[in-house]
């Protein structure tokens, strides 16, 4: 039996009639743009997530894109962000004419760790210069944002979540001796979201989304979202074409019910993952360590279904990545590294000169790890497959 790292099949069986009536509804209408279906959307999933507003866009990218164009993120200014993530993050401060400014993670959630943020922060010749921070909640598990806040606070800087990989996720927030659980996007002034098919809320092509809790930021963002015209045909300021598909909101809006469900079941996969390496043997020695979810503990004494870690990637460190990777692929099992290469050592950024600069739990990372099939749909026969091939693996070598 082939083990795929995803497979959209199961999800989409029972969806499909529901969503070919929402693209046919759209295409009897003849509205194509934006209108009452992306509005719908937009307040479901800012209702999803805790915030006041939702702004559809045409993709995660440009979800984070137009967020730092509201702020005014520009050339000469430095964004403090992790080298240990998608693409998308870095470019869209590249593409600004404004630099990362990198921050090494925490080896134990690979989000951005906020001692690393501390010092990137204090170092004088970065004084005035940091416009915005940019922490990616990566895997689908938030970044430490009581720290991240604490210190945008002190620095006066505003924080943008990226929540691509993340939608739903919690993270524990206390206030006045209280414990409350928070949502990914919630927190900072923005949060941006992708509906790219394989995360864990996914359209039938590209999508995004930007949460904001302060209207006046959200009516920028809207107004950036169409090329900057505020009336029409007047442009104050630049913006650009970063509007989400009423085709993609109709199908969107047919899974959104049903992403609680999801979360719980990779959850569960993840249980059956940690029983099943730990039977095989695997735990020992560093051969395999499998991933942390850190308000697991927290979550499971408040009770009721919390979604401390939403796994949109399944990822272990593991011995011998590249030849096991081989392996698995001969033997019909899917997996993907992410990510191969830190952000710092890409050739987009080979003109600021980071070559000298060393951020070894990215770099670490980078060399060891393996993302493995999560999706809901997967068996426990499949997750056996997949673990057995592994163990059978290290027993040759
Ligand atoms: C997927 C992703 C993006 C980009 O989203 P798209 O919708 O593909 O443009 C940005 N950041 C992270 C961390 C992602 O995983």
């Amino acid at each position: 039996m082939r083990v795929p790292l995803l497979d959209l099949h199961e999800q989409l069986k029972p969806l499909r009639d529901d969503i070919l009536a929402g693209i046919t509804e759209v295409l009897d209408s003849t509205g194509y743009i934006m209108g009452p279906k992306v509005e719908a959307l937009e307040a479901e999933v800012a209702g999803y997530c805790q915030v006041k507003h939702g702004i559809g866009v045409t993709s995660g990218t440009d979800a984070l894109l137009a967020v730092l164009m509201a702020l005014g993120v520009g050339p000469g200014d430095l964004v403090l962000t992790t080298p240990y993530t998608f693409v998308a993050t870095i470019g869209c401060i590249l593409r600004l004419g404004a630099q990362p400014l990198f921050a090494d993670i925490d080896p134990v959630t690979f989000n951005i760790d906020p001692a690393k943020m501390a010092e990137a922060l204090a170092a004088p010749k970065h004084a005035g210069r940091i416009k915005a921070i940019l922490p990616v909640h990566l895997f689908g598990q938030c970044a430490d944002m009581a720290a991240i806040m604490g210190l945008a606070e002190q620095y006066g800087l505003p924080v943008v979540e990226d929540a691509a990989q993340a939608i739903g996720a919690v993270y524990p927030w206390r206030e006045g001796g209280g414990l409350t659980w928070r949502r990914a996007g919630a927190m900072g002034v923005a949060g941006c979201f992708s509906f790219f098919p394989s995360k864990n809320l996914g359209g039938i092509g590209d999508g995004g989304l930007i949460t904001v809790m302060d209207s006046e930021l959200a009516a920028r963002i809207r107004v950036i979202r169409v090329h900057g015209g505020e009336p029409k045909y007047h442009h104050a300021v630049l913006g650009g074409n970063f509007r989400l598909d009423p085709i993609q909101a109709v199908a969107l809006s047919v899974k959104l019910p049903h992403l609680p469900a999801w979360h719980q079941a990779r959850r569960r996969n993840a249980a059956l993952y940690h029983e099943l390496f730990s039977e095989a043997g695997l735990l020992v020695n560093g051969i395999v360590s499998l991933p942390k979810a850190v308000y697991q503990d927290l979550a499971e004494n408040a009770g009721g279904q919390i979604d401390y870690h939403i796994y949109n990637q399944y990822v272990i460190r593991v011995r011998d990545r590249d030849r096991l990777r081989a392996f698995l692929q001969e033997n019909g099992i899917g997996s993907e590294i992410y990510y191969p290469i830190p952000m710092h050592k890409q050739g987009c950024v080979a003109h600021l000169g980071l070559n000298e600069l060393s951020l070894p739990e990215a770099e670490r990372a980078a060399a060891e790890t393996l993302a493995l099939p999560i999706y809901p749909e997967l068996t426990p026969q499949m997750q056996k497959i997949v673990v057995e091939g592994i163990a059978d693996f290290f027993s040759k070598e």
